[in-house]
């Protein structure tokens, strides 16, 4: 039987020149392994007790709202800049390649809120480590980060020190 991480098409030099590119759209385009990699974030978080499933723009929008859904879950979205229409908090962080900042709206997450983020990947950790920012700044604890795929080389994790992570699919 086919595994989650052979539907993963892998693209050399994309977006620039030595960064190797796991495309996750063959995973969605196949209705099998799409109920495969919900049903396995699924599992990693279904039996903690948490608010709210937090995806960042913009395959975290596609893993995490499914999961919201079947959990009986909120969803609330990170967002690049300029695109929530609320009042935000922001975060500005490095990339694997380039610079980028992030927002949520700040009436999305209330003092005691327990929170997962749900996220397609995870590489240098910079973005998570960005949204776990904002979202102890509005007060919510993050109970737990989950990826379909991790990027063992970028050591994400260092950035992550104190919290639970986990993920479906490791690369080297
Ligand atoms: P980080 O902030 O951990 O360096 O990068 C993670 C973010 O970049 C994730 O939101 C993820 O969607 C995106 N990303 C970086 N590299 C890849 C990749 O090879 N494949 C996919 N699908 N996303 C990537």
């Amino acid at each position: 039987m086919k595994k989650l991480e052979d539907y993963v098409v892998s693209i050399p030099d994309f977006p620039e020149e030595g960064i190797i590119f796991r495309d996750v759209t063959s995973i969605l385009e196949d209705a099998k392994a799409l109920h495969m990699a919900i049903d396995q974030l699924q599992e990693k978080i279904e039996d903690i007790d948490f608010d709210i499933v937090i995806g960042p723009e913009s395959r975290g929008f596609i893993f995490g709202m499914p999961v919201a859904y079947n959990l009986n879950k909120a969803f609330v979205p990170v967002r690049k800049k300029g695109k929530l229409p609320c009042e935000t908090a922001s975060m500005t962080y490095e990339l694997e390649y380039g610079v980028a900042e992030i927002e949520i709206h700040k009436r999305s997450i209330k003092p005691g809120d327990r929170v997962v983020i749900v996220d397609d990947l995870m590489a240098t950790g910079g973005t998570i480590e960005a949204i776990i920012k904002l979202i102890e700044g509005l007060g919510g604890t993050v109970v737990k980060c989950v990826f379909l795929m991790e990027l063992m080389g970028l050591n994400g994790r260092q950035k992550l020190e104190g919290y639970e992570v986990e993920s479906i699919i490791q690369y080297p």
